[in-house]
């Protein structure tokens, strides 16, 4: 199964993402969690990266689309994967769209997680308290600056993939204001 999750910063990605990937037995190809450990690693493309993502911008599409391309090859992905956090740009989604045609692949679903935008904030301070309480440590663009910076990204530059993938009638919206267990009810549900 090949999955795209769509959704503003804070909007339950990553909970779906962990769990489908568990149920389904495939991979969750975060972009964020790839950059961050290029970011770690000290990598050339973390070096690059680093600032950008701490200030809440995006990243470049050809630093992004190197790393999903490479992924993509590994032996766990080629019986499926979820995507999380990528496309972000229409240019992303292009690439996308390019790279799988070219291996003669289609993806299952494009689920896109509406949420209130006034709710955001009050999810990713949720996010950074409870990382603090277990002791791990809080992402530098989880702070109220990057993350209207983060926002102002998403209405920008990734709306528009939703756009992009409804004009081609693959868009599936889903409630993400909803309770996780309703969200993941509503996923599934698609899914089948
Ligand atoms: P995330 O963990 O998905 O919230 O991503 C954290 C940060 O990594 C973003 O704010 C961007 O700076 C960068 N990033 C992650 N995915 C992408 C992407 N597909 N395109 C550009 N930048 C990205």
């Amino acid at each position: 199964m090949r999955l795209i999750l769509l959704g503003p910063p804070g909007a339950g990605k990553g909970t779906q993402s962990t769990r489908l990937m568990t149920e389904h037995k495939i991979p969750q190809l975060s972009t964020g969690d790839m950059l961050r450990a290029a970011v770690k690693a000290g990598s050339p493309i973390g070096l690059k990266a680093k600032s950008v993502m701490d200030s809440g911008a995006l990243v470049s599409d050809d630093i992004v689309v190197g790393i999903v391309a490479e992924r993509i090859e590994e032996a766990d992905a080629k019986g499926g994967f979820i995507l999380d956090g990528f496309p972000r740009t229409v240019a992303q989604a292009q690439a996308l769209d390019a790279m799988l045609e070219g291996k003669h692949l289609k993806l299952d679903a494009v689920i896109e997680l509406k949420v209130d935008e006034a709710a955001l904030m009050a999810r990713i301070k949720q996010r950074a308290d409870e990382t603090l309480k277990a002791g791990g440590a809080v992402r530098a663009d989880d702070n109220p600056e990057s993350f209207q910076i983060r926002l102002v990204a998403y209405r920008q530059q990734t709306a528009p993939v939703s756009a992009h993938y409804a004009a081609l009638g693959e868009l599936r919206p889903v409630d993400g204001m909803a309770p996780i267990d309703q969200v993941s009810a509503a996923i599934d549900k698609i899914l089948k």
